[in-house]
């Protein structure tokens, strides 16, 4: 079996503030697709806020509202989720970390002991930070840094990230149309990951530096990452199921 951790955002997840139906039911026929295929999957999925929201309207630029609109919407997540894997008769779990987690060998060693008692019985993990206790969420980019941490202390080979994003590229492909993709990335240099979140950066803005944050992390700790279009699931299935890098960046040292 080999070990994935797939990560996918909130803008892959929620289309004008509601759940986007259609790339959830895709993204849990993915998963159990790759369970055929002889990969153990763990989910990092964001999402409860905005699912919150659907519920109740508060302000979210609030931090107490944001943490509110988390607790509201993390179990009506999973039950999304739990209808969906449930036609291929797939369980799936929740889990919710702190940040610190990963301070703590402890709490590593206990979690890693579920997690590999949930896959030994083909249980899906699906994690998410635990919003309403956690401040990070604001300045870790969308759980990135937190799937990196997943991958790496619950022995994933791969952290996959399906992003609104289809690759990387040498320059924001948003704003730049002879952006070119980068296929395969062996370092990440330093001027990319202090580059500035700002508008006018030509580099940097959106998410891409915690992507690329959370990439040099793995790399260096001899993991790869596949970051790949959440929209449209047909690179990231050629390259797991067929074995064919056809679109999205891997992240390889
Ligand atoms: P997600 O919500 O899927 O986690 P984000 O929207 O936070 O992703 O980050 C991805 C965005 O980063 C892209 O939509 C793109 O506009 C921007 N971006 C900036 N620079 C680059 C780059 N060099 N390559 C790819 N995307 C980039």
């Amino acid at each position: 079996m080999t070990r994935l951790v797939i990560k996918v955002g909130s803008h892959v997840l929620t289309e004008n503030g509601v759940i986007a139906t259609t790339r959830m039911m895709a993204l849990v026929e993915l998963i159990a697709e790759l369970k055929e295929h002889h990969y153990d999957v763990i989910l990092v999925s964001s999402g409860a806020v905005s699912v919150g929201y659907t519920q109740l309207a508060l302000d979210r630029s609030i931090m107490a509202n944001k943490q509110a609109l988390a607790a509201i919407g993390q179990p009506l997540l999973l039950s999304m989720y739990q209808e969906h894997f449930s036609r291929f008769n797939l369980l799936c779990s929740q889990i919710l970390f702190r940040a610190d987690v990963f301070d703590s060998k402890k709490h590593i060693e206990h979690a890693r002991n579920a997690i590999d008692t949930l896959l030994e019985h083909n249980v899906v993990p699906i994690i998410n930070e635990n919003d309403t206790v956690s401040i990070e969420e604001l300045t870790f980019g969308d759980n990135d840094k937190l799937s990196a941490h997943v991958a790496y202390h619950f022995d994933a080979e791969l952290l996959v990230i399906l992003s609104d994003i289809d690759a990387f590229y040498d320059k924001d492909p948003n704003k730049h149309d002879d952006a070119k993709r980068r296929a395969i990335v062996n370092v990440i240099q330093e001027d990319e990951l202090n580059a500035d979140h700002t508008p006018n950066n030509e580099f940097a803005t959106g998410g891409i530096v915690t992507k690329l944050e959370a990439a040099d992390f793995l790399m260096r700790h001899e993991r790869k990452m596949f970051l790949a279009s959440g929209f449209n699931l047909d690179d990231v299935k050629s390259f797991l199921i067929d074995n064919k890098h056809k679109g999205g960046t891997l992240f390889q040292s």
